[in-house]
Parts: C-alpha cells; structure tokens; sequence
C-alpha cells in the first residue's frame, strides 16, 4: 500500500490541474490515468475560450505552440432548410468593446481562443503536473475507493493496488467511479447527460486557413446542431444529444450532416479526409449536483461543471481542480479532511466566475431542450431567421424582382406572419432570461423608451406616468 497527501483518479485537465496545484501546495501528490498516456481516449480536440487569457494565461502562452493549435477569432453558424439546403450564414463578429475585454501583455484577446487536439492538451497539462513534482501512473484504472468509518481514503485499482490518501479528487470524467464509489451521486440521469458523436478529418493545411481561417463553424437547423472546431491540419464535426431525448441516433444526425450539400463542398474545398470516430459522454444539467463528502471532492465533468448553455467544460475542469487541490491543502494543514471542512470547496466554486455560470443554468437548457431537440419549430425558428435578416441591409436592396417597398412589405408580412408562431417558445425560454438583463441597462432601456413616447406623445396626454410604468414592466425603479 502506497501513501499520498492526495491521489487523484484521472489524468484528464481537471485531474492533471488538480495534481500541478497540490503539487506546487507541497502536496505529495499521484494522479492515476487508466489509458497509456494523458489525453489518449479523450474526445480528438477542443476549443479553449478567451477567459484562459484572464485565468491560465501562463499555459495559455505555451499551448499557442502546441503543434495542433489554431487560433480562433470568430463563430460562423451556417443555417440549414429542412431539405437541408444551407439558406443562410450568421457570425459572432467582433466589436470594439470585445477588444477592450480581454488584454494579455499588451495584446487584445477579446475574442482570441485557441482550438488544439486533446492528445496536445492533456500531454501538456499532465506533464505540467509532474514538473511541479506530482507523480502520474497511466494504465492505471480505478475500480473503486477505500473508505474508513464513511470517510473515503484512497483509492483501489485495477491491478489491485491501493492507494491511501488524506485526500481524493475524483477527476475521473462523465462516468466517474469515484463520485459513484464515494456515494456522493449515482450516475448521472439520462437528461443530466448528453452522448456526443464526433467525425475528425485531417485536411489540408493551408486551404482551411485560405477557406475557414480563424472561424469555427456551426451547422445549425431543423435536423442538425453540429459544431465543428477547426485545428491546424484538420478539424472535427459533432453534436450532442440528452439520452432521453429523440429516439433517433445521434449517429445519424451526424451522418446527416455529412450529406449536407454545403459541407460537402467545404470538405472537397480544404481536402478533408475522414480519419477517425468516437462517441463520448459530457454532463449538461443546470447546475452541478453535490461535489463533496467526508474526504474526497469531485472536479471537471466528474462534478458536473460543464457550462450549462454550450458544454465548454475544459477552463471549469481545470478551475475546479485547482479549487479542489487549494481546499484539500488547507484541509491536510489542520488535519481535518472531514466533509464539514471540504465544504468550503463548493462554497468557492460557487463564487464568480465559476459559479456565475451556473445562475441561469435552468434557463440556459430549457433553451437548448426547447429548441434544437424540436425540428417542427426549428423550421419556423429558420425562417424567422432568414426574414428577421432579410428585413435588414443588404437584404430588400439587392432583390430585383420588384419595385423594393413591395418586396419589403412582403417580407414584413412574412415575418409577421412566422412571429406568433414563436411567441410561446419566447415566453417560455427567452422572457426568464431576460431576468440576467442588469438593472442599470433595465433602467437605460427605459429611459430611452420613455424618452421617445413622451415625446411622440407630447401634447396629447402630457401627464401620463409613462417612465413609472415602464420602469413596473421591466423590474426597475
Ligand atoms: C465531444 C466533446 C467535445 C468537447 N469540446 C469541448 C471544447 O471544445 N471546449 C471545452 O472547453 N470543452 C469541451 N468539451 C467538454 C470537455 O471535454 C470536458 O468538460 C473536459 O474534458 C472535462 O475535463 P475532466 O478532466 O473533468 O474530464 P475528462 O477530460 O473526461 O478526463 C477524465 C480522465 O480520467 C480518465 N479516467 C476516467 N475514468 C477513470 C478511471 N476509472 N481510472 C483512471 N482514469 C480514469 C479518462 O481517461 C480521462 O483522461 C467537449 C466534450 C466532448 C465530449
């Protein structure tokens, strides 16, 4: 039986985070990972967000050197019929105040994130850890954790080993052994999880920096919500889907996609060639459930951090795994890993920025649960979409068929005519959201609203309370 202040089951970002930091605490510190090395059966690649510039911006310089990185600047959402024909494109775009948000030594990071292949990432983060001294056993599985009067104290493996530990992380993924073994939390519930088929294709490099350069896509409409992150050499395209929803396979929705005439063309234009395929499993619920107990806590996906509006779960692994190992230092240092002490580790992912995220998670998959899983009103949402764009330059100045008037109003009523179509799903899923609206905009929403009546009104009926009231419909004074 060996012995560690901490043993970490996963060598993933939350594990290998989990392991730099306690290392660097002065922990003695092993991080078990059940495949030949870090990062090999995770999912082929990722997007890191701008926010790594704010919070890991020392790895955020090295990993912009990693072989597979691409940087990304923008999100294209490529908007497909149900005939799946590719009717029209949106994108993120870039303002001036995105560049005011983030600056790293002098250059503007607002929306600069960084897409790199797990098989780069994980080596890097894991490797990381053992340079701050912690110690890393891969083809290690853990199969189950030691526990001594209820308090879980180390970990058992599958070669029969046991490690004891003051403190355990579980940072052992979706499936997590540790969170279940601890009895912390059964497995997840099919809708607290989603099943997320991918495709990865090599490609050429410098056509897809020509065709796609720093964008990555989204293939958006009534029978498909596929993203597809763009690396240095290739790319990949996938999508997921809660267990309990649609009893079709995601398998075929992703084959679908493939069909998708448009992405035909992109793939023959960068010369993509499919080389690989998995299927994972990432947690998306509203909020995580418990992630603590008498001498263990549970980070990344083990915890149920992913975000709940667009499953980014790598920057919150990592985040809870350094939350994780600071708690458990302060934990060994008294000599108390009891439940009651690790408690402060939820009390501090709960703080901004983390917990943030997780203040309209209900809303957030509501949204998705609503929209994206609901094809009958996703071919109103796309229509909507094509005339709410088509309403705006350059949409009635370049249709010459008719005088423009008379093709504008058309498209007006047009899209008169798809509005009430949505207006439940608005009032279900967009109205709670507008709760997150600040009160100063509230108040500068109606100001302006007011301003503008009162003086449309003027004259008329000059002592209306037209400020109060809005001011009543918007929750501000
Ligand atoms: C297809 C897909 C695409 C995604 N894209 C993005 C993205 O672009 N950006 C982003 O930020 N997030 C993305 N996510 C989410 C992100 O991958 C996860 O949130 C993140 O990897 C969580 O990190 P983790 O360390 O908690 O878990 P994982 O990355 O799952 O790592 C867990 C590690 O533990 C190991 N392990 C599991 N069980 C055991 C065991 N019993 N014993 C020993 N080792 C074990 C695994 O092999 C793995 O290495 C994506 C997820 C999926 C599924």
């Amino acid at each position: 039986m060996s012995r560690y202040d901490v043993a970490i089951a996963g060598g993933g970002p939350g594990g290998a985070y989990a392991a730099k930091t306690a290392a660097e605490l002065g922990l003695k510190t092993v991080f078990l990972e059940r495949a030949r090395k870090a990062g090999e059966k995770n999912s082929s690649g990722c997007g890191l967000g701008q926010r790594w510039w704010k919070d890991f911006p020392d790895e955020m310089e090295e990993i912009v050197k990693l072989p597979s990185y691409r940087e990304t600047k923008h999100c294209v959402f490529k908007i497909t019929d149900e005939e799946d024909n590719l009717v029209t494109t949106l994108s993120t775009g870039f303002t001036r105040k995105d560049h005011e948000r983030i600056v790293h030594k002098g250059i503007f990071r607002g929306m600069s994130g960084t897409a790199v292949y797990r098989s780069c990432l994980d080596p890097f983060l894991a490797d990381l850890a053992c340079k701050a001294g912690a110690e890393l056993r891969t083809s290690t599985c853990v199969t189950d954790v030691m526990k001594k009067n209820g308090r879980v104290t180390g970990l058992v493996t599958d070669k029969g080993q046991k490690i004891e530990a003051d403190i355990v992380i579980g940072a052992d993924g979706a499936h997590s052994t540790v969170a279940v073994k601890s009895g912390i939390r059964k497995r997840f519930q099919k809708n607290e999880i989603t099943l997320v088929p991918q495709v990865d294709f090599s490609c050429n490099e410098s056509r897809l920096e020509d065709v796609i350069g720093g964008a990555n896509l989204v293939w958006f409409g009534p029978y498909c919500g596929a993203y597809q992150v763009n690396f240095r050499d290739g790319f990949h395209l996938g999508l997921g889907q809660w267990l309990d929803i649609w009893d079709t396979k995601p398998v075929d929705f992703v084959k679908r996609i493939m069909q998708i005439p448009a992405f035909q063309a992109m793939c023959r234009s960068v010369d993509a060639e499919m080389r690989e395929f998995q299927i994972h499993l990432l947690p998306w619920m509203p909020h995580p459930p418990k992630t603590y107990a008498d001498g263990v806590m549970l980070v990344g996906d083990a915890g149920g951090f992913p975000c709940p509006l667009e499953g980014e779960g790598i920057w919150h692994a990592c985040l809870t795994g350094k939350i994780a190992a600071q708690v458990a230092a302060k934990a060994i240092s008294t000599g108390d890993p009891s439940e009651e002490t690790l408690k402060e580790y939820e009390q501090r992912w709960k703080e901004p920025p983390l917990g943030k995220e997780y203040e309209y998670g209900r809303e957030y998959v509501n949204f998705w649960r609503n929209s994206a899983f609901n094809p009958e009103l996703m071919k109103k949402i796309v229509l909507f979409i094509g005339e709410l764009q088509y309403l705006n330059f350059p949409g009635p100045v370049f249709d010459w068929s008719d005088d423009h008037m008379t093709i504008f109003n058309e498209h007006l009523e047009h899209f008169l005519d798809v509005l009430p179509d949505l207006s439940g799903f608005a009032k279900e899923n967009l109205v709670p959201l507008g709760k997150g609206i600040s009160m100063e905009n509230r108040a500068r929403i109606a100001d302006m609203l007011a301003g503008s009546i009162q003086t449309k009104l003027r004259g008329f009926v000059p002592r209306w309370p037209i400020r109060a009231l809005l001011g009543k419909v918007l929750g501000v004074k």
